[in-house]
Formats: structure tokens, sequence, C-alpha cells
């Protein structure tokens, strides 16, 4: 007989709750951001995003050492030299530290550097690297693939959790349609939906799902309304020179205002989250004539 899904939510109140570092994200918590440079470039970039995080109450700082890019020929990450940059801001900054894995070996590689590995979208369905991730206990983001179904991204997350580690993170990325104006579409009905199936926490890439700048603080106050249990974001100090995504990251000046925004929003789904006094009149628009 096919054993209950690890994923399943045993009842409407059942809620993991996950730590990176000092911070922990899922069942009511605050909001968790994360945000970085799509690529670690350097020890001055690091730095400069590391202080705004710390100056903004943000815990924990994202960026890729191993990078997956679609031409080889494009910067592929600084491997180990980009993984002790990040371990610096987490012994200089106490920031929590999430980078990307892509292959089995690397498994060992980051561990004394990250607090959070980060499957990519790409590497969804890598069932030999989620179950080596299922075999140690630091948590796990996992991406939604390209393509994938809200169905095939929850039995990617069981083969982590049937391996034995509970400390699974669901990110939903924007899957690739029909359509081309924005990088990818982000399924936010899907977040929604993943939130009545789960106790995992969801968060939502706003970054890689629209590819555009100007796109990524709607697309956040959208995700905190439907659910999410965070946002992971990219930033960089002066995001027309970035190394990768140039397009979709954010100012340190931005991501600022969208970490404040965050706090905006989760304030107003509290009071949605309230039952209504019986008397009360529910709030109507004015019609004009
Ligand atoms: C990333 O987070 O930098 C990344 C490569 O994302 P994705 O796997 O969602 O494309
Ligand atoms: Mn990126």
């Amino acid at each position: 007989m096919t054993p209950t899904p690890k994923y399943q939510k045993a009842h409407e109140q059942h809620q993991s709750v996950v730590s990176i570092g000092k911070a922990t994200i899922g069942h009511r918590h605050e909001p968790l951001i994360i945000a970085g440079p799509c690529a670690v470039e350097s020890y001055e970039q690091l730095r400069a995003v590391g202080d705004t995080l710390v100056s903004i109450g943000v815990p924990c700082i994202r960026g890729g050492a191993f990078k997956p890019r679609t031409s080889p020929y494009s910067f592929q990450g600084l491997g180990e030299e980009g993984l002790k940059l990040l371990a610096k801001m987490r012994q200089e900054l106490g920031l929590g530290v999430v980078s990307e894995v892509m292959c089995i070996e690397q498994i060992a590689v980051m561990a004394p550097h990250v607090d959070c590995y980060q499957v990519g979208a790409r590497n969804m369905q890598n069932f030999d690297l989620l179950k080596a991730l299922g075999k140690q206990q630091k948590p796990v983001i996992l991406k939604r693939g390209l393509a994938a179904t809200l169905s095939e991204f929850l039995n990617a997350a069981e083969y982590i959790l049937a391996g034995g580690n509970p400390n699974v993170i669901l990110c939903e990325r924007g899957i690739r349609s029909f359509d081309t104006a924005t990088r990818n579409v982000l399924d936010l009905g899907g977040v929604a939906w993943l939130k009545t199936q789960t106790h995992l926490p969801v968060l939502v890439d706003p970054s890689h799902a629209t590819g555009v700048r100007n796109l990524i603080l709607p697309t956040t106050r959208a995700a905190i309304a439907v659910g999410a249990d965070g946002i992971l974001v990219e930033a960089h100090p002066q995001p027309e020179k970035s190394v990768s995504d140039a397009a979709q990251a954010l100012s340190l000046d931005d991501l600022a205002r969208l970490t404040h925004e965050v706090g905006l929003m989760t304030a107003a789904m509290k009071e949605c989250d309230k039952p209504l006094p019986s008397k009360i009149k529910p709030i109507r628009r004015q019609h004009r004539a």
C-alpha cells in the first residue's frame, strides 16, 4: 500500500515551521524575506547587500555560487570562493545563508558555508539529488520546475521528506506558458492551493517569476495576500551591473521598500483573517453614475 504522503496536512491547523539560521518560516510567523544577488560576485557586493539586510531587519541572504546558466559560455559562478564569501556574511553580520546546490557532490562542499540549500527549478526532478538531500537535516528550498504541475512539485518534495529530512520549503517561481510578456507566469492560485494541501511553508520568488524589476513590488503584495509564508527576491547594489539577471535585480532602496510593504500587507491580512463582528456593514464601494 502507498503510504500517506508526508507533505499532506493532517488537519487544517497542521503547519510546519522551518528554521534558516536564526530565522523561521511557516505557521503564521511573520513572512520571511530572503534577499540577495542572483550570483555572488565579490566581497564588496555581498557586504553592501548584507549591511542593508541588517539595517532593514531581513535575516537571510541568498546568492548563487554554482549557477545553472542556459549557455555554457555565461558566468558559471565563483564556486567555493563564492561560498566562503557567503559564510563571511554569517560570521560578520549573523545572516542565514541560502545558496543553490546543483549536484550530489556539492552537498558536502557547501555544508560548512550555508544554512539552507536551494534546489533550482531545473533540478526539481533530479531525484538522486533530492534523495541525497533527504539524508541530511539542513533545510531545503525546493523551487517549482519550469513546467511542473503542482502534483509533481509536491511529489518532488516528498522525495526529501521520505528520506528523513522534514525541513522542506516550497518556492513558486513562475512556470512556462504561452505568454512571453513576463519571463514566466506566476501561479498565485497555485500558492493558495498548495496552502490547502500541505503543511510545508511556501515561498514566492517574484524575481524569476516576472523577470522585470517594476513588477516585483506588485507581485510581492499579491503573494502575501494569497498566504505566502515568505519572499525570495534578487537585489544588487548596482542592479544594472549585475552579471546575471540584471533586468530583475532590485536596488537596495527598492528592497527596503519591499520589506516595508511586506509588513503593511501582513498587517492588512491579519485584519482580513479576523471574523467579522455580526453587526458590521461590509465596506461598500461608491458607484459613480
Ligand atoms: C536563482 O534563484 O538564482 C535561480 C536560478 O532560480 P530558478 O531555479 O528558479 O530559475
Ligand atoms: Mn537569478
